[in-house]
């Protein structure tokens, strides 16, 4: 009985979504354009884009020099598979290995395949380097973490949500709260061929582990002879105010997971970088992906490494990530926050209990005044603008924010 005709926007989206699987719940707009950090939704609405698909569009919607470069490749060659070697390959292999202060990457497509890779390397390399019986390898995982979708990953997983019903799961995972050195190294023994944590865990809120993690990881790990995998799908490419968060601590792992922002928001394309030791041991036949390292992904993510090689961006992420911190401390000190993380142009923020206000209904107000993000976990806030926003614009999303916090503790600005 529904009058197509009269039917506003949000009743012919149900009508559409009929024929879409509902694993997601996406806010109640329906975008059609971008540039930069403006989307433009079907009715002609503009709003500021402070989520950036996730970290994948770090350098904002279209940017120029990323869009030159894919059109292009479209107009060279696109596919080859791995079947054949083509030109862009090398040059990416060897820009990526000097961005990221490594030996070698092997490139997929989504960041749950480089997490998987990363898993693969690391269980051959405890098989065939350090002596692991077959079968027994174990990897120690994070509570709360987020590694991707696939069954495998999911299994590591402890959110009932990525991880219920899924099963038969995998075995060979150990999880101890992330953020504590020495859980990990209580879960470290003969038949641990790595530890895999996020160096900042995103989906989780932005939980930002203490100074001292990463380094006491790394020192675990070589004294048992264990691999550090650190999965920067999120975290790595600028966002923390360096190329990979790893580098606040200091820190190299063995194997860094690559994705999201590495498409430049126009395709995925992923990686896993790190030692020669270790994904060397991924010989001929025994991995591989038909679109993994594909020309248009090259070119893109050559374009990508282009734009972060100089250092500006993550430059700009930590002055602007300055002003972020400075803005939401506020907000906190004000109490209408109960808690704000920040690094780099990156915050979790907590909406404090008394306003009411779940993170999803803080982001619908957010959307209704023109400003883009997404709740994760109940009521915390992620704030990911891409790291090409204006400080004008990054104001502005932090007054509408403020503006929306102070309405729903009853006292508007
Ligand atoms: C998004 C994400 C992934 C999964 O990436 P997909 O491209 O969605 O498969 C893996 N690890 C981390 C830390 C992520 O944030």
């Amino acid at each position: 009985m529904l009058d197509h005709a009269a039917a506003p926007a949000s009743a012919t989206r149900t009508a559409a979504g009929d024929a879409l699987a509902p694993n997601y719940h996406p806010l109640d707009v329906v975008l059609h354009a971008g540039k930069g950090s403006w989307v433009t939704d079907v009715h002609g609405r503009r709003y500021l884009d402070c989520l950036a698909g996730y970290s994948a569009l770090n350098f904002g919607h279209r940017h120029p020099a990323l869009v030159a470069a894919a059109k292009a490749q479209l107009d060279t060659l696109t596919l080859t598979s791995r079947a054949f070697d083509h030109d862009l390959l090398g040059p990416f292999a060897v820009a990526l290995t000097e961005l990221t202060g490594t030996e070698m990457m092997l490139p997929m497509n989504t960041g749950a395949e480089a997490v998987e890779t990363a898993i693969k390397a690391a269980r051959k390399w405890g098989y065939e380097v350090k002596g692991v019986p077959d079968g027994r390898a174990s990897i120690v995982v994070a509570d709360g973490a987020f590694h991707g979708r696939t069954t495998t990953i999911v299994s590591a997983s402890t959110d009932p949500e990525t991880r219920d019903h899924f099963g038969p799961y995998t075995p060979g995972f150990r999880v101890v709260p992330f953020g504590d050195a020495d859980a990990a190294a209580a879960a470290v023994d003969e038949t641990t061929v790595a530890v895999l944590v996020e160096p900042v865990q995103g989906e989780s809120g932005v939980l930002i582990p203490p100074a001292d993690y990463l380094p006491r990881l790394r020192a675990l790990c070589d004294d048992a002879g264990a691999l550090l995998v650190l999965d920067e799908v999120q975290s790595g490419l600028g966002r923390t105010g360096t190329t990979l968060a790893q580098d606040l601590a200091g820190v190299r792992a063995d194997l860094t997971t690559l994705g999201k922002a590495l498409g430049g928001g126009i395709l995925p394309v992923s990686a896993v970088v790190g030692r020669r030791e270790v994904l060397g041991v991924l010989t001929p036949g025994t991995h591989g992906s038909t679109f993994g390292g594909n020309p248009l992904a090259c070119a893109v993510g050559l374009a990508v490494v282009d734009l972060l090689a100089p250092g500006d961006l993550q430059a700009r992420a930590r002055a602007l990530g300055a002003e972020l911190t400075a803005r939401v401390d506020a907000l906190v000190a004000e109490g209408l926050l109960a808690g704000a993380r920040t690094v780099g142009l990156w915050a979790g923020l907590d909406v404090a209990p008394a306003l009411g206000l779940t993170g999803r209904a803080a982001s619908e107000r957010l959307a209704a005044r023109g400003v883009l993000t997404k709740d994760t976990h109940g009521s915390t806030l992620r704030l990911a603008p891409p790291l090409t926003i204006t400080a004008e614009d990054l104001d502005l999303a932090l007054d509408t924010l403020a503006d929306v916090l102070r309405e729903a503790a009853g006292r508007p600005a």
